[in-house]
């Protein structure tokens, strides 16, 4: 059993700064978790602390039901990769992934077997016998991997990993570690996995659940799903998505029988469902709006509230378009596909357009936490 329990975490660094502030957290046995969070926000840190790389200033960390605040790394059944990992330059791959096995006495029947079992994860037979400077990025990044899996740890722990490979390397190499993580639960030797990254893609699209901190604290942990549709607050609202959910300072106000918010001098009356869920009738909020809620036409549902605004710039992704408008003076981005632009095609800056809002999927944050009030 592998699960990691991380109870009050915290780190004071030798200098006083604090970088981890009473962190909880349980990561289960054969999880893939993901840390996501700004540069700084000490992702490294907590890792390192499980490695056992760095000491644990307060608090509990357990691996399995073991209390390993003390333990060497060497003793915590675990193998990390980093983004720098260094193969070493004058040995072949085979003996780059057999190094470490060699040096802690693995008999040499053993030794290979496994090297192999990992060249064969990771379909890097053939580069067995090349060395590191023959290798591409991909392929080199693809053998610090196999160190990792040749020792057979019970819980990986990733440090942006991927961050020096180009994009199409990294899209590639994600898809290789989700599949890696789900190939080795299959043969029988399931590993939990905590995997570090600054990049909210990355974590999207490999994370079970993902934990989003922010100067070392936890702001959500969940699934992927979850987080985009009911962010906890506005940090995690804006971090996960892209383009990024728009959200801009607003005012509550009555508004008949119901409520509005009040944005770039526009009243957006709010659906009866959203309304009920909040205790204050008035004052100031944060208004949240994902761009793929707005479109440039009326939706055939006929569930979205027309505004006036002013076109800004367009961004042709392809099969989508971002297009940037203003309410008022309020910034916006919708997210709309490339078919349904219209007559938006042809605007300029500055020209007018009626955007569409669908009003029933925004969210509203309080102004000064950022809490989500609608949870
Ligand atoms: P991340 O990996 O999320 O970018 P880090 O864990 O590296 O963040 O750092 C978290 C915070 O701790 C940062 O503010 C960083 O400057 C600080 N920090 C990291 N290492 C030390 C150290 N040895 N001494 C003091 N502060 C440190
Ligand atoms: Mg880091």
């Amino acid at each position: 059993m592998a699960q990691l329990s991380l109870k009050k975490i915290e780190k004071v660094y030798p200098n006083g700064f604090k970088a981890v502030h009473g962190v909880d957290l349980e990561v289960r046995d054969g999880e893939f978790m993901v840390f996501v969070g700004p540069s700084g926000c000490a992702k490294s840190t907590l890792l390192r602390m499980i490695a056992g790389l760095e000491t644990i200033t307060g608090g509990e960390l357990r691996i399995g039901d073991k209390l390993v605040n003390d333990l060497a790394p060497k003793q915590r059944g675990i193998a990390m990769v980093f983004q720098n990992y260094a193969l070493y330059p004058h040995m072949k791959v085979y003996d780059n992934l057999a190094f470490g096995l060699k040096l802690a006495g693995t008999p040499k029947a053993e030794v290979d077997q496994r090297v192999r079992h990992a060249a064969q994860l990771l379909e890097m037979e053939h580069l067995l016998d090349r060395y590191p400077k023959q290798l591409s990025g991909g392929q080199a990044q693809r053998v610090a991997v196999g160190r990792a899996i040749v020792k057979k740890p019970e819980v990986f722990l990733f440090d942006e990993p991927l961050s020096n490979l180009d994009a199409k390397l990294r899209a590639s190499m994600r898809v290789r570690l989700t599949e890696l993580h789900r190939t080795l639960r299959e043969s029988g030797q399931p590993a939990t996995v905590v995997y570090v990254t600054h990049d909210q893609v990355e974590a999207m699209t490999m994370g079970q659940r993902i934990c989003v901190l922010k100067d070392g604290v936890i702001q959500q942990v969940d699934t992927p799903t979850a987080l985009y549709d009911r962010p906890a607050n506005a940090f995690v609202a804006g971090f996960i998505g892209s383009p990024e959910m728009n959200i801009h300072a607003a005012e509550l106000q009555p508004m008949g029988s119901g409520l509005a918010v009040m944005l770039g001098g526009v009243a957006l009356p709010l659906p009866e469902s959203k309304a009920a869920k909040l205790r204050s009738r008035g004052g100031a909020i944060k208004f949240g709006l994902r761009p793929e809620h707005v479109s440039a036409v009326a939706r055939p549902q006929g569930d979205s509230l027309a505004v006036p605004a002013t076109v800004r710039f367009m961004e042709h992704m392809g099969s989508e378009v971002f297009v940037h408008f203003d309410i008022g003076t309020v910034p916006l981005t919708a997210r709309v596909p490339a078919d349904q632009l219209n007559g938006l095609a042809e605007k300029m800056r500055g020209e007018a357009h009626q955007f569409h809002l669908q009003l029933a999927s925004c969210h509203l944050f309080d102004a000064e936490t950022g809490t989500n009030l609608l949870l």
